[in-house]
């Protein structure tokens, strides 16, 4: 079983990638955003705490998101693989998912660090939109990424969303949360992590990661 870390800034595409990598190697996608996400649509008072907070760009307590990562895992453990996407977040997730590997026999097989600068970050961030259904991923403000009809995607003509912490000012406070709590991530990875320039287009960057992961098998 693999276990493979997707480290980046917001808007580096994450998201993407780890779909495109699960489809291609057959792994489970763990996205914490996404558990959070799903606990903040149950509407409980767990729910509301954490809609607030994740719509300031701050990061949830890691208990919070340890017990979600746990569950996750538990209910998939028959994986091939799977890919961590936005976990982890600071030094402390990392120690933890280090335990929680080392008791499953289990370790970090690749880190690979998705690289984008501010500016671009920015950019996509502020256009992002995605399909309540497919989960595929437009962007209003960058011409080859805009959907054919407004408001509506392309492949399954579901309605498209925008993530209430994609604004210019909660991106912000989430770029610099990553800069202090999860770039130290590479130093803590330097022995098997990997860059990935994640300027370039999804499918040039997915080449790139294939071939850090090898052949599908
Ligand atoms: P993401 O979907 O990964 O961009 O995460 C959206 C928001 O969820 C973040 O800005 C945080 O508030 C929260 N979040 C996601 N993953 C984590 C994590 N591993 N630790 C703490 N907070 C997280």
């Amino acid at each position: 079983m693999k276990n493979i870390i997707l480290l980046a800034p917001p808007a580096a595409g994450k998201g993407t990638q780890s779909k495109l990598i699960c489809d291609t190697y057959n792994f489970i996608h763990i996205s914490t955003g996404d558990l959070l996400r799903e606990e903040v649509k149950k509407e409980t008072s767990l729910g509301l705490e954490l809609k607030a907070k994740m719509e300031t760009g701050k990061l949830i307590e890691d208990s919070i998101v340890i017990d979600l990562l746990k569950n996750k895992l538990e209910e998939c453990k028959n994986s091939d693989g799977f890919i961590y996407d936005g976990f982890p977040r600071n030094i402390k997730q990392a120690e933890l998912l280090d335990e929680i590997l080392r008791e499953n026999n289990s370790k970090i097989d690749e880190v690979i660090y998705l690289d984008l600068d501010y500016e671009t970050a920015k950019n996509r961030i502020v256009g992002r939109c995605s399909c309540t259904k497919c989960g595929e991923v437009y962007n209003t403000l960058i011409d080859m990424q805009k959907p054919k009809k407004d408001g509506i995607c392309d492949k399954c003509n579901s309605s498209l969303y925008k993530r209430n912490d994609d604004n210019e000012e909660t991106f912000k406070t989430r770029f610099e949360v990553y800069e202090k709590e999860t770039k130290p991530l590479i130093k803590y990875y330097e022995n098997i992590v990997k860059k990935v320039d994640s300027t370039k287009d999804t499918n040039m960057v997915f080449e790139d990661i294939k071939s850090i992961l090898g052949e599908p098998k």
